[in-house]
């Protein structure tokens, strides 16, 4: 018996119809209503720790319907000793691709510039540059930062990954390790962030890192909001160093009333919706971690707690 923490009520329903659409055998539980604590061997859960899987004794496994699960490993109360999966989704992944496509392109071909332009009836004849002039440096070359780079390098952009380890990607130039951070973000014109946040990521976003990147250069930041020092990139923005930055998470979500960054002119502020799990999509392997965890096999997309992704 596997039970479901959705949510909200919305989620659950369209978790459930995927996981039955596929297969109608599997009995779900939905959380808060858990029954008896024996029966449960499974559990999925998505943007709320639960924080209670220990009162589950013949728990399993956990899987999560999230990519990332920095807030699952902050949860002292979640089994250490259970394997945990997180979410590799086809539909995450084209809607985070799209997301990252969207605003390279805006920056690549002056939206703003145009936009305001537009406000002020002033008909700008920007001519296009060619996206071969224009460096894209990724954080991140994962599953999210190695499609996006791919799309991006399609495109015609000159495109650059930093990851732990060097990757071959076709059309992403590959750099790893610390030197490698440095040369990735040299003269870079895009900044743009897929990282897990861990404590070797966490504000990585700093001033430190933004210097070395072409004056006026952008920032899209779709990570975890504890990547950035908002500090450090409110000064870059004031100095030129930055000339935008959108950002799609935030160290408090949802973003207080109050934050600079709703109303500063240069920031683009989205609510965490570059890129979330379609059910249809993801259910396939919350299925098969479920089959694997009963048979004691290692899950699809388990997380290396060592590495905290
Ligand atoms: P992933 O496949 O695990 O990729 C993570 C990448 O980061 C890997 O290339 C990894 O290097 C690299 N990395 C990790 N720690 C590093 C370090 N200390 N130094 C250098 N590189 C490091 O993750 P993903 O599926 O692409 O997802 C990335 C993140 O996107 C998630 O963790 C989540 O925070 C975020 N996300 C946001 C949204 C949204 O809507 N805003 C949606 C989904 C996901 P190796 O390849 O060498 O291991």
């Amino acid at each position: 018996m596997a039970i479901l923490y959705a949510d909200d009520p919305a989620d659950a329903a369209a978790w459930a119809a995927a996981i039955h659409a596929l297969e109608p055998q599997l009995e779900l539980r939905f959380w808060p209503d858990s029954g008896a604590a024996a029966e449960i061997d499974f559990a999925i859960v998505g943007g709320r720790a639960p924080g209670d899987l220990r009162a589950f004794p013949n728990l399993k496994a956990i899987q999560s319907t999230w990519a990332g699960v920095n807030h699952l490993l902050m949860d002292a109360n979640l089994p250490s000793d259970r394997p945990l999966a997180r979410m590799v989704d086809q539909g995450l992944t084209v809607s985070m691709t799209e997301f990252v496509v969207l605003h390279v392109l805006d920056s690549a071909r002056e939206g703003p510039r145009l936009r305001a332009a537009q406000r002020a009836r002033q008909w700008l004849e920007l001519n296009p540059v060619s996206p071969r002039t224009i460096t894209v440096a990724i954080l991140g070359l994962g599953t999210l930062g190695a499609d996006a780079g791919t799309r991006l390098a399609g495109l015609g952009f000159n495109v650059r990954g930093w990851s732990r380890s060097r990757k071959e990607i076709a059309g992403i130039q590959s750099f790893a390790g610390s030197d490698g951070l440095r040369d990735c973000l040299a003269g870079a014109h895009i900044l743009v962030c897929l990282l897990p946040l861990t404590e070797g990521t966490r504000g990585i976003l700093n001033g430190a890192t933004f210097a070395p990147l072409a004056r006026g250069a952008v920032l899209v930041h779709a990570a975890r909001g504890a990547h950035l020092v908002e500090a450090d990139l409110l000064a870059a923005l004031d100095s030129g160093g930055l000339s935008r930055a959108i950002l799609d998470v935030f160290a408090a979500e949802p973003l207080p009333g109050d934050h600079p960054f709703w109303k500063h002119p240069q920031v683009t502020v989205t609510p965490h919706v570059a890129a979330i799990t379609r059910p249809g999509t993801g259910a396939a392997d919350i299925i098969e971690n479920y089959r694997r965890a009963l048979a004691g096999e290692a899950l699809i997309n388990q997380v290396d707690r060592t590495k905290g992704y």
